[in-house]
């Protein structure tokens, strides 16, 4: 039977003392506690009390530069506005000197984090951007990636790419060139693949091969970012199966260090235009429950461009980091939503009784684990290591 209900607000109180007497919330316990108000107090107590017993008072983030390598993309997520067909005005596909350019402006502002964030497998769709990687040399856009990602490391920045799903092979070759690797599993439904669902149109999101992908990167030892995709049309349980299936993933293999809680927002060029947008409470209470079901050693993340109001919420609400924000480049995913300046970031830290501080696309966890970081890349992050330094000794962000 359901626990959701004011009858039932004593009995999931008392649940939350689970996770910190190390036992696992059930599902029943977790959907219920995204589905009631009334405990949402003592929720984000008991998860604020878990994320300060692993990661103390501090509260992180990236400084990065966002390179969106190409525009294009073979899905069709219906609330994307990021992914263009070739013949579209917007599209475009990066060179490998824009690579550069950006990535030597991004290292001039302090970042160290380029993400390569990208379309899946555009040249499966369209022939001229097959013809596009041929003149480059290329007959994959991973091997386009695996490039730029060089160029990024030659311009001094620690590469992630999320390019959508990769295969094994593919991802053990960009291991030597990224610290980490990202894949949104987004939700584990397969319902959101039926008619009139936001995946209907994208392959590439279904989950079982999204799955698939973060076990052989955890079989790679590749530390590996993923998260949930919040308000497109997943039931509470469904969230809680996402949340799920990360948190066995990692116990099986160690290697996700971070989980994204990441919230739909609505916009006027996309299918989902009229699509509820989840309220600041749902998704408080998401990422407080992310807190509680994941193993405590797995960081937990929102994005602050897309709560611009609710920092001190998400705060309270337990999580740990705000992922990457760029003082070069905007969020192209979501193009609509600044990010905040990191001096503001900052003071909303300190009033929560929390300090800023910047770190590296690879957690700290990781940095000394030869089997997790290729020995090449060693070098560039203890010296980036060293420059990563608390926002009250100087840091700040520039305007873009
Ligand atoms: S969300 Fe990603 S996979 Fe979906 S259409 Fe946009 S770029 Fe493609």
């Amino acid at each position: 039977m359901p626990l959701s209900g004011s009858r039932n607000g004593p009995a999931l109180t008392e649940a939350l003392g689970k996770p910190l007497s190390g036992f696992d919330l059930t599902r029943d316990e977790a959907t219920a506690l995204l589905d009631t108000v009334e405990t949402m107090p003592a929720l984000l107590e008991a998860a604020a009390g878990r994320r300060d017993r692993t990661w103390g008072r501090t509260v992180t983030y990236s400084r990065k530069a966002f390179l969106p390598v190409t525009n294009l993309c073979r899905d069709r997520c219906t609330y994307c506005t990021f992914r263009k067909d070739p013949d579209d005005p917007d599209a475009w596909t990066m060179t490998p000197d824009e690579i550069e350019a950006w990535s030597r402006r991004a290292r001039a502002l302090g970042c160290k984090e380029a993400l390569m964030c990208l379309g899946d497998k555009p040249e499966l769709a369209f022939a001229s951007y097959r013809g596009l990687l041929a003149e480059l040399g290329h007959r994959t856009t991973a091997e386009y990636v695996h490039r730029a990602c060089e160029i990024a490391l030659g311009c001094g920045l620690l590469p992630h790419t999320n390019a959508g799903l990769l295969t094994r092979e593919e991802m053990a070759r960009l291991k030597a060139v990224n610290v980490s690797l990202g894949l949104m599993l987004e939700n584990v439904s397969p319902r959101l693949r039926g008619r009139g669902e936001v995946h209907q149109w994208a392959p590439d999101k279904e989950p079982a091969r999204r799955l698939r992908m973060l076990r052989e990167a955890g079989e790679l030892r590749i530390p590996f970012t993923t998260g949930l995709l919040v308000g497109i049309g997943e039931t509470l349980a469904e969230r809680v199966d996402t949340l799920f299936a990360i948190r066995d993933l990692h116990r099986a293999y160690g290697h996700i260090q971070e989980v994204i809680v990441q919230n739909f927002r609505a916009k006027p060029t996309i299918r989902l235009a009229d699509g509820p947008e989840p309220g600041a409470a749902d998704v408080a209470r998401t990422v407080a429950v992310a807190r509680l079901v994941l193993d405590p050693d797995v960081s937990v993340q929102a994005p602050p461009n897309l709560s611009p109001a609710d920092h001190a919420l998400l705060l309270h609400a337990g999580l740990n980091d705000w992922g990457g924000i760029s003082p070069l480049t905007p969020d192209y995913v979501n193009p609509e939503a600044p990010w905040p300046h990191v001096d503001a970031l900052s003071a909303t830290c300190r009033a929560a009784g929390y300090t800023l501080r910047e770190r590296l696309a690879i957690y700290p966890a990781y940095v000394d684990r030869p089997d997790f970081l290729h020995p090449a890349l060693r070098g560039r992050v203890t010296a980036l290591a060293a420059e990563v330094a608390p926002v009250a000794e100087g840091i700040e962000a520039r305007p873009a």
